[in-house]
């Protein structure tokens, strides 16, 4: 599968593209290399830079995020246990 929508962020690796209701959407997962610390869940849903959500700790909200974060941990980069973390420290 190909990301359907540019997306030029070197710390992105890309997970899936799924297509609900004619709206398509390319998931990924972030880990910035300057930073330390875990990476973070993004959804990104057209070519405009400013066309995407972000955010593990809202994936508890957010079905898309949610869906991304399914994606991570099948890929090994995102473990349950962190994002039974995030979840529970937002609720
Ligand atoms: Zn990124």
């Amino acid at each position: 599968m190909e990301p359907e929508y540019k997306h030029n962020c070197p710390g992105c690796t890309y997970l899936n593209t799924i297509e609900q209701h004619s709206k398509v959407y390319d998931l990924y997962y972030c880990t910035p290399s300057q930073v330390v610390g875990p990476g973070t869940v993004v959804v990104r849903k057209g070519n405009e830079p400013s066309d995407y959500l972000m955010g593990t700790e809202f994936a508890g909200f957010n079905p898309l995020l949610s869906i991304a974060a399914i994606h991570a941990i099948a890929k090994d980069l995102l473990s349950i246990e962190e994002l039974k973390w995030y979840i529970a420290d937002k609720i």
